[in-house]
């Protein structure tokens, strides 16, 4: 069993950021990320993305409007990022407070700045294999890891577990596009598929994103499968200072005995999202300026 090092993978990508970025005259890209309250998580989240745009040469903007903000004034916020020639992506970390309506602010960001992906247009380009459009980054961060560990999903059954607009549909959109490391069969299945083993025993890759924890187990699993393991959960440890840990949708002690290869939980997709999110940034900054 080989592991898929998506921490590796994902410094290989900024690393190649990096001296990209080195190359440009003028401004940096600029990323804006708007954290709306003091949420532990989306903290973290953020701040990775802030060390990894620090370590490209990128610049950030940390935008820390209130957990009383309006829509009003969040959508009012999101326009002038919008309008802001000196800002080319625009990143609002999920989850906002309750009442705020979510994908009506992604929705406002301009499709050009949709470094997230999130956006119809952005949606409608990939349906379309559009190259101008912007991917989530999660599932072009599978994408990625497949092709930089050599997998081509070419003539292989692709099985997604989870149909969400932020990873399976667009995960499974990926996999069966015209490419040489796509051309796949995919099967996607989701709360209400019947039988759910049935169809990730037939998997020759099998993409998890349901949130479950350590939901896929070993029997589910054809023997020699590529697993990706997008699912983040936290479960009760008593082994752990904390009494939690962290841990996937894939039951990894047992699986990782019979398939060929797996993405660790920390430590594979993860990493990949927030390389991504560069990636479309300067993607952004080239189609916007022209670069
Ligand atoms: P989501 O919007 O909640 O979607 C979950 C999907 O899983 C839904 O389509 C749901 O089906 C399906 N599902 C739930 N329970 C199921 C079950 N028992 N059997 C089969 N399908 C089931 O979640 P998401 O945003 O796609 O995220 C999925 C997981 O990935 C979460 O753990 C999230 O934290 C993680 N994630 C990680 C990263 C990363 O960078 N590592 C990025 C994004 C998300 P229905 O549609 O029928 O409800």
């Amino acid at each position: 069993m080989e592991l898929i090092d998506g921490n590796k993978i994902a410094s290989d990508i900024a690393a190649e950021l990096k001296a990209e970025v080195a190359t440009f005259t003028g401004r940096r890209p600029c990323i804006a990320l708007v954290r709306v309250g003091d949420d532990a998580a989306s903290i973290s989240y953020v701040k990775k993305k802030e060390n990894m745009a620090a370590e490209i040469g990128m610049t950030s903007r940390l935008v820390l409007p209130p957990v009383s903000i309006t829509q009003d004034e969040l959508c009012a916020l999101v326009d002038g990022l919008n309008a802001d020639a000196g800002v080319d992506g625009i990143l609002v970390q999920s989850p906002l407070p309750k009442p705020i309506d979510e994908v009506a602010v992604f929705r406002r960001i301009a499709a050009h700045k949709d470094v997230d992906g999130f956006h119809p247009l952005n949606l409608g380009k990939l349906a379309q294999e559009d190259p101008t459009g912007f991917v989530a980054c999660t599932p072009a961060g599978i994408m990625e890891l497949l092709r930089r560990t050599g997998v081509s999903l070419a003539g292989k059954h692709v099985v997604v577990l989870g149909r969400s607009l932020i990873v399976g549909k667009p995960a499974a959109l990926l996999a069966v596009q015209r490419n040489q490391w796509a051309n796949a069969t995919v099967t996607i299945c989701h709360s209400q598929t019947p039988d759910l083993a049935s169809f990730t025993r037939q998997a020759d890759v099998l993409i998890a994103a349901i949130g479950k924890a350590e939901f896929v187990t070993a029997d589910m699993v054809k023997p020699g499968a590529v697993i990706i393991d997008v699912g983040v959960s936290r479960v009760p440890d008593a082994t752990k200072k904390t009494g939690t840990r962290l841990t996937g949708d894939v039951h990894f002690p047992t699986v990782s005995k019979i398939c060929s290869k797996i993405t660790p939980m920390p430590g594979g997709v993860g990493p990949m999202t927030v390389a991504m999110l560069m990636k479309n940034t300067v993607k952004a900054y080239r189609q916007n300026n022209h670069v």
